[in-house]
């Protein structure tokens, strides 16, 4: 008999054996790699988009798992898009611009599940990812951080081969912009026509806002997620910052692409 803390092997790779969500937020096992995941494949029970160390009931039956409309999360979100992007569209070819937007969110959800992180919305040139849900982990601040770095180390070498080939007159340089913040968050399901998870809440919103200030190259970590992770933020810079809707000035540190 094989105990279930062998089967977890939590190391963001995609090689749990079963769901890392399911033992984090219920103890239960759900088999979703090897034999014992069969059966469960039979009945649409797989691996989850969001993240491969977890499974489709996590991603869709958030009111099975937690038996709730919604739970308050203490998390941290990031979102990163592609700067220059906009400007660009309008100038190549959509079969290339649909290249650059799947390569960008590919090296995106490596670097975000490498960090058990999961990536909870893509909208076009940009992404949402949650920290700390389904899937537990302790220094989510942290994890957050270093999927933000290498965030920018996978697509600053894409992007720069790119940047050779397009002349100037195309805009200005395509780079990745980030914005990392920590807080509780509302997590549950907010559509009566979807049925998977999302988060919300003001510390949603500020991360968000933060990722539309990052230059291209740039992170903007919160002082709430910095706090967190001291050790993570050697070389930021602080910024004080104007954000749409927050009527006083917000601190936040930069962490540059080294
Ligand atoms: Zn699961």
């Amino acid at each position: 008999m094989t105990a279930a803390s062998d089967l977890i092997q939590p190391n963001g790779q995609g090689s749990a054996k079963i769901c890392l969500g399911c033992w984090d937020q219920m103890h239960v096992p759900i088999p979703i790699r090897g034999p014992l995941a069969l059966p469960f494949r039979a009945f649409g029970i797989t691996r989850s988009k969001m993240n491969p160390n977890i499974c489709t009931i996590c991603e869709r039956s958030f009111r099975y798992v937690k038996k709730k409309r919604h739970v308050t999360v203490s998390a941290t979100i990031l979102f990163a898009d592609i700067r220059g992007f906009t400007r660009l569209s309008e100038r190549i070819d959509p079969v290339k611009l649909s290249e650059l937007v799947s390569m960008f969110q590919d090296l995106c959800a490596q670097a975000i599940w490498a960090h058990d992180g999961i990536v909870n919305k893509q909208m076009g040139d940009g992404l949402m990812a949650i920290f700390n849900f389904p899937i537990k982990i302790g220094d989510h601040a942290g994890a957050a951080i270093m999927a933000a770095r290498d965030i920018q180390r996978r697509c600053t070498a894409a992007l720069d081969r790119l940047n050779a080939d397009l002349d100037s007159s195309h805009g200005p340089a395509l780079g990745v912009g980030v914005g990392v913040h920590t807080g509780d968050v509302e997590i549950g399901e907010f559509s009566t026509f979807r049925s998977d998870f999302t988060a919300i809440g003001g510390a949603v919103n500020l991360a968000a806002r933060l990722e539309s200030k990052a230059a291209a190259g740039e992170i903007l970590v919160s002082d709430a997620t910095a706090a967190q992770a001291p050790d993570r933020m050697t070389g930021a810079e602080p910024r004080l910052l104007a954000l749409k809707g927050i009527a006083q000035p917000v601190q936040a540190r930069v962490l540059i692409k080294s």
